[in-house]
């Protein structure tokens, strides 16, 4: 029997909040209903953010409102306060997504606060709202921060149990800047499905050093059945200005296949969709497989061959 991966696309709110040119509501629309017909179990659509903080997803609202809800399909948003979930609460998500850095400096310069006061605030949201919408909690830094290099796998571990013992439906173990290498992985996938077997996993990779699908393969050895992916490889690191962000989904979904893994995703469909995404923001995007072709898109032999 095939072990199923399930795929979560994160375009729409990671890989576009760091995108300089808006994308109009119209057209992220109609490439999440693209996308929701591919066989993703989950789309990240938005994030709950101020409009200030980050103008892209301004229209969060108006998305979810209008999207068409494909069955099968869980539509998540990004919460990263009490007023934003109020705020999602009325477009009827399908799960709450909170965020918080595992790295105390990480933490202070994304989200200005210490640790303890993020968690404060994420506690009060799922109090208020936990029996009502599914909550995922997205933990970042966990393999590493930017500013303070090691981040102990011990530590990752007490900020996950800390959420679990809220009751929260699932963890997303982040690797935000792309510090993370596949022997780190493996060790960190076994002790979290030790630790949370009860807990929806998922793996946020980033392939900033080139290391985002050696990480993938790391972590589905471990066991690991869900991933976050970002179509075309979109979002970047404010902190690597030019670095490659999320991993590309659509490279990860074919990598899988290739090796055998039932990803649920239809490839025929998706390609097309990643291939207009760069005309979307309006520069080159990362991916590889939308450029070259998947492995069983063949050539014709040239004519001057011959086998004689
Ligand atoms: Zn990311």
């Amino acid at each position: 029997m095939t072990t199923r991966i399930y795929f979560n696309e994160v375009v729409t709110r990671d890989g576009f909040q760091m995108e300089p040119a808006f994308v109009p509501t119209d057209t992220k629309i109609a490439l999440i209903n693209a996308l929701s017909r591919c066989g993703y179990a989950k789309i990240e659509v938005t994030s709950f953010t101020s409009a200030q903080s980050i103008p892209m997803l301004r229209d969060a609202e108006e998305v979810m409102g209008r999207i068409d809800r494909v069955k099968g399909v869980e539509y998540t948003v990004l919460i990263p306060n009490l007023r934003g979930a109020e705020r999602a609460m009325e477009t009827r998500p399908d799960e709450f997504n909170l965020v918080m850095s595992t790295s105390e400096t990480h933490n202070l310069t994304n989200l200005r606060m210490p640790r303890e006061k993020s968690f404060a605030a994420l506690r009060e949201v799922i109090d208020r709202f936990g029996d009502r919408v599914p909550i995922n909690v997205s933990l970042s830094a966990c393999f590493g921060c930017p500013m303070e290099g090691d981040v102990p796998q011990a530590e990752v571990l007490l900020w996950a149990q800390r959420f679990a013992d809220l009751g929260v439906r699932g963890l997303t173990i982040c690797d935000t800047t792309g510090m993370a290498h596949p022997r780190q992985v493996a060790q960190m996938c076994e002790a979290l499905r030790k630790q949370f077997a009860d807990l929806q996993l998922t793996l946020h990779f980033h392939n900033t050093r080139g290391m985002g699908l050696a990480n993938v393969v790391a972590a589905v050895q471990s066991g690991i059945d869900r991933f976050d992916g970002s179509l075309g490889g979109l979002g970047g690191c404010p902190y690597a200005p030019g670095a490659s962000g999320n991993i590309c989904s659509e490279d990860a979904i074919h990598m899988l296949d290739a090796m055998g893994w039932d990803t649920g995703m239809d490839l025929q469909r998706l390609l097309p969709i990643a291939r207009q995404l760069s005309e979307v923001v309006g520069h080159e995007v990362p991916g590889q497989v939308a450029k070259s072709g998947r492995i069983t898109d063949l050539h014709p032999v040239p004519e001057s061959v011959s086998f004689k």
